[in-house]
């Protein structure tokens, strides 16, 4: 039997459907409201996104190791980046820090056209596998996502899902005028969950709490 692969989504054959729909409780029970969050997590199948050593973990609402020194982060703490997000179905998102590519699947569900960047080109390689088994098509970048992706520029949301020093100018001038970023600034092992929306004169941000997410490296990251 293999409980993973072919079973992907949530089909009539997918033998971890019962463990979703508790992670959603759990999400639920955490004070997640927003329906089309909850709903993204019941049909996005983690377990493809996780290492074989920890596919018995996939559903725990726990970060585990990706391999490659990065970790897939914690289901409640990207059901919350989501919320902020409050996407409606239709945008156009930039995902700087694929990992896994169980977000960028969730960014699937919730939104319109996703594009993505990993600088790990071994993550990037297996995020875009993982992606494709759940039936997932999306545009995926290996490179320095501090630069952002600026042939398909204007984004409605961009969400960073690594720590930096500061915002990034190139993500800033990708994000349409009414768009949202969501980036954890601050030090290394530290930061402030940061939302940063355009004005006219520059750029708001408002700090929503605390997270602790690995390095952003790049250009306008952190140095290697
Ligand atoms: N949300 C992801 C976890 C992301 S971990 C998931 O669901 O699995 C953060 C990722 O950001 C890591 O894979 C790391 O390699 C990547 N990263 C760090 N700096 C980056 C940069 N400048 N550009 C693109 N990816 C970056």
């Amino acid at each position: 039997m293999t409980p993973f692969g072919s079973d992907a989504g949530a089909g009539s054959r997918d033998t971890y459907g019962g463990y979703r729909a508790r992670l959603v409780d759990q999400l639920r029970a955490q004070g997640i409201r927003d329906l089309a969050v909850l709903q993204a997590f019941s049909v996005t199948p983690r377990h493809l996104f996780v290492p074989e050593a920890v596919r018995h973990r996939a559903y725990e609402d726990a970060a585990l190791p990706i391999g490659n020194g990065q970790t897939i982060s914690q289901p409640f703490t990207q059901a919350r980046y989501l919320e902020t997000l409050g996407l409606k179905g239709d945008e156009k998102v930039l995902e700087v820090g694929t990992g896994s590519g169980y977000q960028t699947a969730l960014l699937a569900a919730l939104a319109g056209p996703v594009f993505t960047i990993e600088r790990v080109p071994a993550l990037a390689k297996s995020a875009q596998a993982a992606l494709r088994s759940a039936g997932l098509n999306v545009s995926m970048l290996v490179g320095d996502g501090t630069l952002g992706w600026s042939a398909y520029a204007p984004y409605d949301a961009i969400l960073v899902a690594a720590g930096g020093p500061e915002i990034p100018p190139p993500l800033v001038e990708q994000l349409s005028s009414r768009g949202r970023m969501i980036i954890p600034l601050g030090a290394r092992g530290a930061q402030k969950l940061t939302v940063v929306r355009r004005t006219a004169g520059g750029v708001q941000t408002t700090p929503i709490g605390d997270a602790r997410f690995v390095p952003l490296v790049g250009e306008h990251g952190f140095d290697g």
